[in-house]
């Protein structure tokens, strides 16, 4: 029998690319328990809680319908409302084409300059996010909402940001929604994401059954080594494992920290910089405070940056009658966690008394923690030539490069169609194993696309 292709963990993407190589091909190595990665979904006295609010949203129908499979139909579809929170306005998202919403003296200073900002000359292409930020909004607004938010949610300053990950995810709004927005609602919603699909039951995880289905994934195997030179991996029970094919999806930052690779390999993964998350999920025992699904909060002086209830995703989500929010905070190397996450967790139930989605402290069922280390790839300004140079050090291991390989996200309409048959040894695939602004379709299309270029 031939040998079996070894995987990395068994997130999405494992999981994925196990399904479409062929689960009797694989063996997936998993530190934890359980499988699932980022998608795991945990119940807790009759809620359910997701790794951070997770939704699907993709564009491609082979996604959809590998996600309606797994849940045998069973799912919600329906458009997401997202509401701001500004000390202590509630503004209609975008908040860019919703100025009538923001205090009047903000809402005067925040048009004026965005008049002023389009009627410039753009003779070049903004350097980094905060130039791209005040090219696209205006000084006042720009600096007011999302580089205060850029300061919560990346938890670095906008200016060390690139700009290669913002595409669609940011919205240029035209100068008419803006000016007429600041009049009052506009007739039609403005946000891109606008239909999402989520499963009636057991929580973003279902989404991920059909690819465990019949996998074989060795749980509680932590790869604590790594040699590439020498093509074996070392487990926590010391265990050595000889590889031909190896497919990673473990954090690269992790992976070349554990390896035999050279110091300025090992530099230039210490320069990838992450977001780490801590999830505060807060069970109550009242109806859903507000209308919308999820929230942006702006205000510097609040730990809670992104904020969803999770009887809103889906009302099996939660006993009847009674709301799970979930708050997000961020921390990072750059930003460490000061204080201990029990002092943070309780701030975060206060903030929520003050914005009013639990109606006092004592309605609280239970606060829950769950600390997430690798939560979103920073795209800095350093990003690119620290992942260059790891890549081009794995090349001589049987790594293969890819056109693509830099960039944060993925054409996939476009590579899938011009998939090449090769012989790579190593590949690397997921969020965090390839380093990318990767959603979970994109886990799922990697998958697929790897099982397509293997030669054998
Ligand atoms: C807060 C948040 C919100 C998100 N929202 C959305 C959304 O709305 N929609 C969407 O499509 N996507 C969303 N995503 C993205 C999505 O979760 C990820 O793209 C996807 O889950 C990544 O899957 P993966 O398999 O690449 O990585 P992971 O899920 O990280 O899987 C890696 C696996 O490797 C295992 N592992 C780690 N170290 C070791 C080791 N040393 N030895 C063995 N095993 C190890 C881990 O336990 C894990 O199971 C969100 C992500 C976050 C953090």
């Amino acid at each position: 029998m031939d040998e079996k292709i070894i995987i990395l963990g068994a997130g999405l993407t494992g999981l994925s690319t196990s399904y479409h190589i062929g689960h009797d091909r694989c063996v997936l190595l998993e530190k934890k328990k359980k499988a699932y990665g980022h998608i795991q979904s945990e119940e807790i006295d009759g809620f359910t809680w997701d790794e951070g609010p997770h939704l699907s949203f993709t564009k491609y129908d082979y996604v959809k319908e590998l996600f309606e499979k797994s849940v045998e139909g069973n799912f919600l579809e329906y458009e997401v409302k997202t509401a701001n929170y500004y000390k202590g306005h509630w503004i209609p998202h975008p908040a860019q084409t919703n100025l009538f919403a923001v205090p009047e003296k903000l809402r005067e200073e925040c048009l004026a300059d965005f008049r002023k900002q389009r009627k410039k000359d753009r003779e070049s292409a903004p350097k980094n996010y905060d130039e791209w930020l005040k090219y696209a909004y205006g000084d006042t607004f720009a600096e007011t909402f999302p580089s205060a938010y850029t300061e919560k949610y990346w938890t670095i300053e906008p200016e060390k940001l690139d700009t290669d990950w913002v595409g669609k995810r940011m919205y240029y709004p035209s100068v008419d929604d803006v000016e007429n927005g600041a009049k009052g609602p506009l007739p039609e919603e403005t946000h891109y994401i606008k239909k999402i699909r989520y499963p009636e039951s057991g929580g973003y995880q279902s989404y991920g059954q059909i690819f465990k289905n019949g996998a074989n994934i060795e749980y509680g195997s932590e790869v604590t080594a790594i040699s590439f030179k020498e093509k074996k991996i070392t487990l926590n029970d010391s265990k050595t494992l000889h590889y031909d094919t190896l497919i990673n999806t473990l954090p690269l930052d992790y992976l070349i920290s554990i390896s035999d690779a050279p110091g300025e390999v090992k530099k230039a993964a210490q320069k990838l910089l992450c977001t780490s998350v801590l999830l505060v999920n807060v069970a109550a025992d009242h109806p859903t405070a507000r209308p919308e699904n999820w929230f942006y909060v702006y205000d510097k002086d609040k730990f809670s940056t992104r904020i969803n209830c999770t009887e809103k995703l889906s009302p099996n989500n939660a006993p009847d009658g009674k709301t799970g929010v979930q708050v997000e905070v961020y921390f990072s190397d750059e930003k460490p966690m000061n204080e201990p996450v029990d002092e943070i967790a309780d701030k975060v139930v206060e903030e929520l008394v003050e914005m009013g989605f639990v109606h006092s402290k004592e309605d609280v069922i239970y606060t829950h923690k769950k600390f997430i280390k690798w939560a979103n790839v920073t795209f800095d300004l350093n990003r690119k030539e620290a992942h260059h140079k790891i890549l081009s050090w794995l090349e001589k291991y049987g790594l293969k490069r890819e056109a693509d390989d830099l960039e944060p996200t993925t054409d996939w309409d476009a590579k899938l169609e011009t998939v090449q048959k090769n012989n790579a040894e190593l590949l690397l695939a997921g969020r965090f194993g390839q380093w990318k602004y990767y959603w979970t379709d994109d886990c799922v299309l990697r998958g697929k696309y790897i099982a397509e270029s293997l030669s054998n």
